[in-house]
């Protein structure tokens, strides 16, 4: 059996998660732990002034947001604790001029963000959850109820019938909300809906962000509960067990920081993304109350370390050829340190003897996980934050099966040990 505290943990992961149906409701849900927890925010544009002790958060694009704890030494000489984690995921989101008719049903044209396994969205119950803007002030929505479908077609009445079913994104993705024609169209249903839920006057959105999610709450499964199924574990459990460890973290003379990016999933380049400036100059915003700052700010970064945490593949057992055969990841069989010769994932040697000396004092198991010479595989924030900061830097993760599934699965024992383990990071 399970025992209670590991389920406790996935518990509460699964309320982050369904908290969370876009980046920004999962930077909404950080927001509100971390204030909760005696953060306060600071805007960019604002002049700071920080000191030890202060405990802060910051946010571009109201989807990614960094929180920092300042230690109570000295900038330069104590650094900083970093974690990374991202707030995407792979979806679909509205385009512009996306709801139509077509064949007696209104339909919503969407793009596809990310690299989501595309088949997995169909025939689900799916929900519509976004950003507002109400003169000027933005808003969050999110309708909770099953308002749109992407259907399958009968194998009947396939035309090719004995070849795979291939989905052509353009053509076969876009959901349906509804029955009607143009003169449905014509009273604006959709619009009127997020108005409605959003408790907004539909006539003063002046724009939007609309995105597509899989309803379906996260639940324990399996015999005993040894499972999570749930979309987007994929990162938001990362985010999870990184604001977990933060907001329960001792004081120490070294500043604590969580930086949860948005955009990894299309390669981070935006300016909220992990590629951006923003880490950087929060870090160097905390040194400017030194001395000589620019000086602290890089022998800071010569005394930090960042733990860079994402999802990591365990073993599927029915397509075991898939994986590196001495490298199996199982689900509860605790945090796995990614390793790759060609730097897709980051390890400087005492990083990585960072991690080991964390994980034995956290009493967390280790897995190792490298992939098959002849597949190469993912990356993640880890070598991007290094490369730009010059930090040091390790790269970890939760074991998941179906990575980018609209509905994926986890271990419940591993959120436990993530957390467990990001907490002596930060010790
Ligand atoms: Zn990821």
């Amino acid at each position: 059996m399970v025992n209670q505290k590991y389920k406790d943990a996935s518990l509460d992961m699964l309320e982050y998660i369904d908290a969370s149906p876009t980046a920004a409701h999962a930077t909404r849900e950080a927001i509100r732990r971390l204030e909760a927890s005696g953060y306060r925010r600071l805007d960019e544009a604002d002049s700071w002034k920080i000191g030890a002790g202060e405990k802060f958060y910051v946010t571009r694009n109201d989807t990614s947001v960094i929180a920092a704890r300042v230690g109570s030494g000295k900038c330069e000489e104590d650094g900083f604790r970093i974690v990374g984690a991202h707030t995407d995921f792979p979806g679909l989101r509205l385009k512009p001029n996306g709801i139509y008719s077509k064949n007696g049903y209104i339909q919503l044209g969407v793009e596809v963000y990310g690299g989501p396994i595309v088949h997995s969205w169909f025939d689900r119950d799916l929900g519509i959850a976004g950003r507002l803007v109400v003169e000027g002030e933005p808003v969050l929505f999110d309708i909770r109820k099953p308002v749109c479908r992407i259907p399958n077609l009968a194998p009947h009445i396939r035309v090719n019938k004995n070849e795979e079913l291939k989905f052509n994104k353009q053509d076969h993705m876009p959901p349906v909300v509804g029955l009607g024609d143009e003169s449905t169209l014509e009273a604006e249903p959709v619009r009127k809906l997020i108005a409605e839920s959003a408790g907004v006057d539909e006539s003063k959105i002046s724009t939007w962000s609309v995105e597509i999610f899989d309803l379906q709450p996260g639940t324990l499964g399996g015999m005993s509960d040894e499972f999570v199924f749930v979309r987007s574990i994929d990162n938001l459990a990362s985010c999870h067990a990184a604001l977990e460890a933060l907001t329960n973290a001792p004081d120490k003379p070294f500043t604590q920081v969580i930086a949860l990016f948005d955009n990894e999933e299309i390669g981070s380049a935006t300016m909220q993304g992990a590629a951006s400036r923003f880490l950087d100059a929060v870090i160097e915003r905390i040194c400017l109350a030194s001395e000589s700052p620019r000086e602290a700010f890089y022998r800071a970064i010569a005394n930090s370390i960042i733990m860079s945490v994402d999802g990591a593949h365990a073993i599927n057992p029915n397509y075991a050829e898939a994986h590196e055969p001495r490298h199996h990841l199982v689900l509860n069989g605790g945090v796995v340190h990614k390793v790759n010769a060609n730097e897709r994932y980051t390890g400087q040697i005492d990083a990585v003897a960072h991690l080991v000396k964390c994980a034995e004092k956290a009493e967390c198991p280790l897995q190792k996980f490298v992939a098959r010479t002849d597949v190469g595989t993912g990356s993640t924030i880890g070598p991007m934050t290094a490369t730009r900061l010059g930090i040091r830097s390790v790269d970890v993760g939760g074991p998941i099966l179906s990575m980018h599934s609209t509905r994926e699965m986890a271990g419940t024992e591993d959120q436990l040990h993530m957390i467990n383990l990001i907490r002596e990071h930060f010790s």
